[in-house]
């Protein structure tokens, strides 16, 4: 079988063979792998910055945003059966007793550091023709989401940061009349993000760097969302042109002067949930006080968000056949196809908003 590799010691991005997995024993299931998500993740490791491969091993499967069909299942498994849908999730537990989140079922909250994730750090990704997984870590999709369901990974990151947001809102013994949410950065993550927005009946607006009259723009639009360019608009201005503060902030750029510099949109008691990861690199100044007197003076909550627990895969899967419902067309429009064969390349550099590689 086909499988595509990282080795970052050798800096090497290739397609080889793989011997195929032994048929699953115990609670295991065999996926045959259809479609593969390529994100920024997969862009850092495969561009050498980022990933570990499995300890004693030189190189390792790229991959971790995947939509598969159950070939085979083991004696034990309960849950699935040959030829449903499913989507693997990512992390996997520590081993360290003292880890109550990774003891609990809930590694996406791990404290010692030391979980792995398949096709990231320390275990094989999914971009290969078959695998094996236990059935704990499989979320069932319905076949009716068979060309999205790709999307349920980075929508579950999503997802998370919304249960955070409707965990904040049960500290208020009152309603929030018309949420008006902003979203920074207009990549698969942001918008996502803007369409979970809408679907909940929010006043929604995206700020990103694409020209208003581009595209994007005309994506944004098309689920009933707003569109404002950093090209038109400064960040400075930002409140001004869309209106008024916003109740919830959701950050996916991973831009520290952009995430902080939104701070002051945000609205009394709102929410911002950040999810970008910057890179590593020279310390930025801002206006501290400021941004420490509005947290302060206006019940603001800052929150991180980062990979998914099982409840927010399953809420993805909801969200999508939604999103499916009421906008087709901008779900759709979000994903570009491509086979095994360019994967090097899209890894490289990307084509669409959401590259996938099909391996069907
Ligand atoms: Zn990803
Ligand atoms: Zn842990």
């Amino acid at each position: 079988m086909r499988a595509l590799v990282v080795n970052p010691q050798q800096r090497s991005v290739r397609i080889v063979e793989r011997p195929e997995p032994h048929s699953p024993r115990e609670d295991e299931v065999l996926l045959r792998v259809l479609d593969v998500g390529i994100c920024g993740t997969d862009r850092e490791i495969g561009s050498f910055e980022y990933g570990t491969p499995p300890d004693g091993m030189q190189e390792f499967v790229l991959g971790h945003e995947a939509l598969a069909e159950i070939k085979a299942v083991g004696p034990a498994v309960t849950l699935f059966r040959t030829g449903e849908l499913v989507v693997p999730t990512v992390r996997r537990p520590c081993s360290s007793p003292r880890c109550a989140p990774c003891r609990s079922g809930r590694q996406d909250f791990c404290i010692t550091n030391e979980f792995s994730e398949r096709g990231i750090v320390r275990a094989d990704g999914f971009l290969t023709d078959l695998l094996l997984e236990h059935e704990r870590y499989l979320i069932a999709a319905s076949n009716a989401l068979r060309d999205v369901a790709v999307l349920v990974e980075p929508l579950s990151v999503v997802c998370k940061g919304a249960e955070e947001c409707a965990l904040l809102r049960e500290r208020f013994a009152f309603d929030v009349p018309h949420p008006r949410a902003l979203v920074l950065g207009a990549g698969t993550i942001g918008l996502l993000a803007a369409m979970t927005f809408r679907a909940d009946g929010c006043e929604t607006y995206v700020f990103s760097r694409e020209p208003e009259d581009g595209p994007r723009g005309a994506l944004i639009a098309g689920f009933g969302a707003h569109y404002v360019s950093s090209e038109r608009t400064s960040l400075d201005d930002l409140t001004r042109r869309i209106g008024g503060a916003a109740d919830v902030i959701f950050e996916a750029v991973g831009v520290p002067e952009v995430a902080f510099a939104a701070l002051p949109a945000l609205a009394p008691n709102g929410v911002y949930v950040m999810t970008g990861v910057p890179s590593h690199g020279k310390p930025v100044s801002g206006d501290l006080g400021r941004w420490m007197r509005d947290i302060v003076l206006q019940n603001q909550v800052v929150v991180g968000i980062v990979n998914a627990g099982p409840t927010a895969y399953k809420q993805a899967v909801r969200r999508l056949e939604q999103f499916l419902a009421l906008f087709p067309q901008s779900i759709g429009a979000l994903i570009r196809r491509v086979p095994l064969n360019q994967a090097p390349e899209v890894i490289n550099r990307g084509r669409g908003i959401k590259d996938v590689v099909s391996l069907a």
